[in-house]
């Protein structure tokens, strides 16, 4: 049976980048589709109540922005839009857990999971270029002293973030992977992050694992919505998936779009 890729990759948020770069670096050919748009920096609005069509993903209302909101019956989920998925919109924390986690009795017998999973943690905090922040200003001090008054001082800690800081608002070469990387500039603690960055400073997927990916001949295709996943011949899908998808904010039924078939899919 014909496949157009080996793997389409459905989502280009931090899962997806990072399944659609290891799977291209294995030499698989990957097709990777994004309901949102893609983003230059200098596209992102610049607030989210003055520019909401610009900060909002509502495309049938013509809102084309970095943030979506689905609702449920009795749940909000707030979830990211847009070449780079949450990672354009997130505020940038990148935590480990803490030893709890790894200890919680429902997978503590399965496995040593701290020392299990460290080299990955490190590996990721490596493509996103995890520092610790290196400033502190009146909230940091307040929650500092309220850690204090209440009696757990030795929980408080500065934020791990994943932002270049370097010197505020100077450009500079690659500083993460040798030059490889998109040429980045230091953070100018302006605050726009959850937002979306307008200067190059926050650390989102573009700069990173979908640089690399693309690079690596992944196609990232924006503004498709996947609407249906069925497998090609055989019923258990190891004749592989036909993967359709219509333009974001046209009615599947109007617009009548459908996507090859695929080897494999993924949804991240
Ligand atoms: S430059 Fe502003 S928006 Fe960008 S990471 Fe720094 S504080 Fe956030």
């Amino acid at each position: 049976m014909n496949h157009d890729v080996d793997w389409v990759v459905v989502g280009s948020g931090f899962g997806g980048s990072v399944a659609a770069l290891r799977l291209a670096e294995k030499g698989y050919s990957v097709t990777m589709l994004e309901c949102g748009s893609r983003f230059r920096d200098e596209d992102f609005a610049e607030s989210s109540l003055r520019e909401p069509r610009r900060y909002f993903w509502a495309p049938r209302l013509g809102m084309r922005g970095v943030l979506r909101l689905t609702f449920f019956k009795d749940v909000l989920v707030v979830s990211g839009s847009g070449v780079g998925g949450g990672s354009l919109g997130y505020a940038n924390t990148l935590y480990r857990p803490r030893p709890a986690f790894f200890d919680d009795p429902q997978w503590a017998e399965l496995e040593s999971w701290q020392t299990a999973l460290a080299p990955h943690y490190e590996e990721a905090e490596r493509m996103l270029g995890v520092a610790t922040y290196d400033e502190d200003d009146p909230a940091d001090d307040y929650l500092r002293e309220y850690a204090e008054e209440i009696g757990v001082a030795s929980t408080h800690a500065k934020t791990r973030v994943g932002v270049f800081l370097g010197a505020p608002g100077e450009t500079v070469s690659d500083p993460f992977f040798g030059g490889e990387g998109p040429d980045r500039t230091g953070c100018l603690r302006c605050g726009r992050c959850m937002v979306g960055c307008p200067h190059g400073a926050k650390n989102t997927l573009v700069k990173n694992y979908l640089w690399f990916a693309e690079r690596a001949g992944v196609t990232v295709m924006p503004e498709r919505t996947v609407t249906d996943v069925k497998p090609l011949g055989a019923p258990d899908g190891s004749d592989g998936y036909t993967v359709t998808w219509t333009p974001s904010g046209l009615r599947p039924a109007r617009s009548g779009c459908s996507f090859a078939s695929t080897g494999r899919f993924m949804s991240s």
